[in-house]
């Protein structure tokens, strides 16, 4: 009787092995949703690192100029940061490093202030971004 329970059991753990076709090559994210920044794929939904990569980050470079960086919610820096936001639709751009403690001290350089006019921000009479400046 013994005997034959242990082979009963054994039967089972050869069953186990799983045969569920588990060929689901999917997790691998079109290139284009790779993080810029560590090349990444999602560990977030795909519209929320959309949005995450979406977001600029603006630094000013060792050569002084402004360089835009993209993060995925996973490398994205989480202090000295700095935010300007349009007036009217909140749309914001995130500073990070010297840049960012300019703009703490209300200061805007003038490579940043360039560069928003470049880009289609008007910084007067309020700050207000492509879409909302005139
Ligand atoms: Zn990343
Ligand atoms: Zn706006």
């Amino acid at each position: 009787m013994d005997q034959d329970e242990s082979v009963t059991q054994l039967s089972l753990f050869e069953q186990a092995p799983a045969d569920a076709g588990q060929r689901i090559p999917e997790q691998r994210a079109p290139d284009a949703l790779l993080c810029p920044s560590c090349h990444r794929a999602p560990a977030s939904s795909p519209e929320q690192h959309a949005r995450d990569i979406d977001q600029q980050w603006l630094e000013i470079t060792a050569a002084g100029q402004i360089a835009v960086r993209r993060f995925c919610a996973a490398c994205q820096p989480h202090h000295g940061l700095e935010f300007l936001a349009c007036e009217l639709c909140g749309l914001d751009l995130f500073l990070i490093g010297e840049l960012a403690n300019e703009v703490a001290a209300d200061r805007l350089p003038t490579v940043l202030l360039t560069w928003l006019a470049a880009e289609g921000w008007n910084p007067h009479p309020v700050l207000t971004c492509p879409s909302h400046a005139r």
